[in-house]
């Protein structure tokens, strides 16, 4: 991944300022090192704080703290995932899927808890969201999915075109399925700059701060090389998430997957009067490939259609024509939105494994790394982060234990194979799901 991405997140655009904080040189020898101030690398750090009140902890990150994904996705805080027509149908997905679900549930909460306990204005909304299609045939099973969730406790309605079009004000959908349960939108850099602004003030914090290269020191602990010094750790946790083969952590198992979104300006008191005022709405596509739209608390709208494997990050180039992607996908649901409605447009990276679990264990002696949440880490990597500090803390506890238990990430095959691989099935996922775009 090359550092080509230089565009600026709407979201972390609208969030307000933020602290800065200094990078960090020479060498120094910390009793933690958290790697990354992403959702995860602030969660490990605060967990730990509470729990080492005499520790030295320090947290750095390559760019600005918060502003990475976690300040660049669509908000969707997931805590009961839909399940797939497998998780259906057979015995062994189901099981899998269940194992998960006290994951998601308890990292829905998570966010909830932090949202309230910390006073985190995000436009927390939990009132769920909408996975929605025009064609039927891209949503398979969608009552026994619905059914499916409601046996299991959680909250689901299956929504037709007239039911669609009363609450999002829009009529491109035709079939839809809303899902409760815990499931929330939040404005992500306002969630992130919240949860920076509040950490304790014994967490030493630094921007602008690259981890080069990690080893286990000599006589015990590890050794992070920085381009202009180094820090020994008796213990490292890292929350890198699509930057972990970066590393050299996880190389064959986690691979990023670049995702483009826009912004618009607020909507006009005409364009609020063609949406019949809707109350804001997030609407997920049930296949890969398909859009992610929603209509903000600030009664903007946000466009995502694109997921793509581009190692090297969005170009400029690049990014201007996926921006124009998302003015095809704004035209299709809001034709009455004039041009150049959009005002922000930007990429990120996602981290995605081949069997859609995450990253939770101890690498090496004294190091540890949770990530890789394949698209929903808003609130995984937030449980996560806060688990992976008690686990590494040799706390233990039944979520603990469930997120060591669960499959880990297979094997994916490294270089030019992959490459063609991801291209090639990406590629195809996105013309498969061009009516839902
Ligand atoms: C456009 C987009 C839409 C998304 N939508 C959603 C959604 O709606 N819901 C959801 O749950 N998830 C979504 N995701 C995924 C979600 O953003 C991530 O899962 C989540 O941010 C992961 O948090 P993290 O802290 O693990 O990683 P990140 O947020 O990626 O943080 C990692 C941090 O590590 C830093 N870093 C990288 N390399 C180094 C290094 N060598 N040294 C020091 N620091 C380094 C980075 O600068 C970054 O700040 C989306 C992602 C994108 C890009």
């Amino acid at each position: 991944m090359s550092e080509r991405v230089t565009d600026r997140s709407g979201w972390v655009a609208l969030a307000g300022t933020y602290r800065h904080f200094p990078a960090l040189a020479g060498n120094s020898s910390t009793d933690w090192l958290v790697i990354g101030g992403g959702f995860t690398g602030l969660a490990a750090a605060r967990r730990l704080a509470e729990l080492h009140p005499n520790d030295r902890i320090m947290l750095i990150d390559r760019k600005r703290l918060g502003q990475g994904a976690s300040g660049r996705n669509s908000g969707f805080a997931v805590a009961r995932e839909m399940p797939g027509p497998a998780e259906i149908r057979h015995q062994k997905d189901r099981a899998v899927y269940l194992a998960n679900a006290a994951i998601h549930q308890a990292a829905g909460a998570e966010v909830k808890r932090l949202v309230s306990e910390l006073g985190i204005d995000c436009d927390y909304d939990s009132g769920g969201y909408i996975f929605a299609v025009r064609e039927r045939a891209k949503f398979q099973a969608l009552e026994e999915r619905a059914r499916m969730i409601n046996d299991l406790g959680g909250e689901a309605r299956v929504l037709d075109h007239e039911a669609l079009k009363a609450r999002l004000g829009i009529g491109f959908y035709n079939h839809g399925l809303w899902l409760g349960g815990g499931n929330a939108l939040l404005q992500p850099a306002k969630f992130a700059k919240g949860l920076i602004d509040t950490l304790p003030p014994q967490i030493e914090c630094f921007e602008n701060t690259e981890a080069l290269r990690i080893e286990s020191a000599a006589g015990g602990g590890v050794v992070v090389h920085l381009p202009d010094g180094q820090v020994k750790a008796r213990r490292v946790i890292v929350g890198l998430n699509a930057f972990m083969p970066r590393l050299g952590l996880k190389r064959d198992r986690v691979f990023p997957i670049s995702l483009t979104a826009s912004l618009t300006r607020p909507l006009t008191e005409e364009e609020e009067n063609a949406i019949r005022k809707a109350a804001p709405w997030g609407g997920l596509c049930p296949v890969e490939g398909g859009a992610t739209v929603r209509l903000t608390a600030d009664r903007r709208i946000l466009m995502r259609n694109t997921a793509e494997y581009e190692p090297d990050g969005i170009s400029e180039a690049m990014l201007a024509k996926r921006k124009a992607w998302h003015e095809m996908g704004l035209r299709h649901r809001f034709p009455f939105l004039g041009k150049d409605a959009i005002e922000f447009t930007w990429s990120g990276h996602m981290a995605a494994s081949r069997n859609w679990t995450f990253v939770f264990e101890q690498v090496s002696p004294g190091l540890y790394a949770a990530g890789c949440y394949n698209g929903a880490g808003v609130a995984r990597g937030t449980l996560l982060g806060r688990l992976m500090a008690e686990h590494a803390s040799g706390e233990r506890s039944p979520l603990v234990e469930t997120a060591l238990g669960l499959d880990k990430p297979s094997w994916v095959p490294t270089g030019s194979l992959f490459t063609w691989i991801a291209k090639v099935r990406l590629a195809h996922e996105l013309h498969q799901a061009r009516s839902e775009h």
